[in-house]
């Protein structure tokens, strides 16, 4: 593999589960491994499996969409990070490729008992010379079909008329379903070009093979969720409206992460980085050039629509990994002309979560970084001293991860942006809620009005986050009345439901 790729092992960075995030290709997520030259910009971004099946569709395209993140992290475009992972085909004198060459970016996934032959996905390392024009074309559909899908589920997770101010009616489309004309949301319909399947059937390719084996992961929440297409019933409507407040949520507590995107795709680095030095703000409206604001102070204010909220920022000149603490790191900062005028400094305040990033990559979400709680800020005669912790035990995992990288390459600790970032907890509440929801069709199947007690008590918590945001709307409040109706009714029954995938 470091051949095919060509790397030079003697400048190469191992980057471990750091999670990325990049708003261009729409993708978020977590590799197992990277090796990478970020000078030759090149890699090998490996996923480990642990079963011992053959690696499916989405396993495959899973690694591809990790290895789209490293072509951004090393700072390709979109079409140049397809370009790196594809390389160039080379084609005999009938048009057929028979090889690839120039492949920058390598992705692979793992097992313990892979063989050579059988690694994928990637054509280079298990076509023959048979296979080799088909495979290439597999791979090359399946890379564009893993784009396509990133913007499609993007899209599916949109508050369309918040953001747009396009209301859904207006793009409804009649379409024929099974037989039956349905009005069907365009930008929310699965594009043509990607495999579907039939949910309220699920018996051909690609929910399962042609022997009857199951072979999408998602047959048991996709025969929930889509098995009885336009049938909800009420509680079901009500569930659906909760997960898009969950969205919608999301969409103000993640606002700082586009923020950040967007600042790093306009300004250079090292511009930002002075402006922040010299005690500047930032002030970004999504969707419009981002500025600098000398009143702002460190804060990067971020507006989105209706909503807008102040993040405070610092940059520190040194972090280290703190040697009294097995997940601890110090950071350190001189005093700024402007606070050495002022008398007053700005800091991260202590308790706050915060995202640490060593901006290696020059964007931030796809930088080496880690996220932190400010333990204990320290004013000294020159400067200031912030003691960071991990913000949960979870997370000292990575904080041990983060001072390996520390002790490879203290680089990393020069110049670390320190952000003001809430905790993402989408996948949490959305568990609840589906929890919630095969919980309540249960209790309406078997015509009983039990709730299960563990499902009861993580609907309570979300309907209090909710009830927060309810707000004054009347029928918001119906909604919310709705539900704690149908919750009321819940005493005691074991847990039996699966969780959606
Ligand atoms: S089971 Fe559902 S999600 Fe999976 S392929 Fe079939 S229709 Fe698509």
């Amino acid at each position: 593999m470091v051949d095919i790729v060509g790397l030079d092992m003697d400048n190469v960075l191992p980057v471990v589960e750091q999670q990325f995030i990049d708003y261009a290709i729409h993708m978020r997520g977590t590799p197992d491994l990277i090796l990478e030259d970020s000078r030759k910009q090149k890699a090998i971004v490996i996923d480990w499996k642990t079963g011992k099946d053959t690696p499916t569709w989405h396993e495959s395209s899973q690694v591809i969409a990790y290895a789209l993140m490293e072509g951004r992290r090393l700072g390709f475009e979109k079409a140049e990070a397809i370009k790196a992972i594809l390389g160039e085909p080379v084609r005999d004198t009938k048009g057929m490729v028979t090889t690839i060459s120039g492949i920058r970016i390598l992705p692979v996934i793992i097992r313990p008992t892979t063989k050579r032959s059988m690694l994928k996905p990637h054509p280079i390392l298990s076509a023959t010379s048979q296979d080799f024009d088909i495979k290439y074309n597999e791979f090359k559909d399946l890379l564009n079909d893993t784009c396509i899908e990133a913007e499609h589920l993007s899209l599916l997770l949109t508050d369309q008329h918040a953001l747009t101010g396009v209301k859904e009616e207006e793009t409804q489309i009649p379409m024929m379903i099974q037989g039956q004309e349905h009005r069907v949301n365009i930008l929310r319909y699965t594009p043509r070009q990607l495999r579907r399947g039939v949910p309220s059937v699920q018996q051909r390719f690609p929910c399962r093979l042609p022997t009857g084996q199951e072979f999408c992961n998602l047959i048991e929440p996709c025969r929930y969720y889509f098995g009885k297409f336009g049938e909800q019933g009420d509680y079901e409507k009500a569930m659906w409206t909760l997960r898009f407040k969950v969205f919608k949520r999301n969409e103000k507590d993640l606002l700082l992460y586009r923020a950040i995107f967007d600042v790093f795709e306009f300004f250079d680095k090292d511009e930002i980085i002075a402006k922040l030095q010299s005690g500047q703000g930032i002030r970004a409206r999504i969707g419009h050039a981002p500025t600098f604001d000398p009143k702002l102070k460190m804060r990067l204010a971020a507006i989105r629509d209706d909503y807008e909220a102040e993040f405070r920022m610092d940059l520190l000149d040194t972090l280290e990994v703190d040697k009294s603490w097995r997940a601890g790191l110090i950071g350190k900062r001189q005093y700024r002309d402007f606070e050495k005028e002022s008398r007053k400094f700005r800091v991260v305040n202590e308790g706050k979560p915060v995202l640490l990033t060593s901006l290696d990559s020059g964007a931030p979400l796809l930088s080496v970084g880690v996220f932190a709680r400010v333990d204990e800020i320290s004013p000294e005669e020159n400067q200031l001293t912030y003691s960071f912790k991990a913000p949960s035990k979870i997370l000292n995992y990575q904080t041990m991860i983060f001072h390996e990288y520390l002790k490879l390459n203290p680089g990393f600790g020069n110049n670390v942006l320190m952000v003001e970032a809430n905790v993402d907890l989408t996948q949490m509440e959305l568990g609840a809620i589906d929890a919630l929801q095969r919980s309540l069709r249960q209790t309406k199947d078997d015509g009983s009005t039990e709730i299960a007690e563990e499902e009861l008590r993580m609907e309570e918590i979300l309907a209090e986050e909710t009830a927060v945001e309810i707000g004054a709307e009347s029928e918001e409040k119906n909604l919310e009345a709705k539900l704690r109706d149908m919750i009321g009714k819940g005493v005691k029954r074991p847990v039996q439901s699966k969780r959606a995938n």
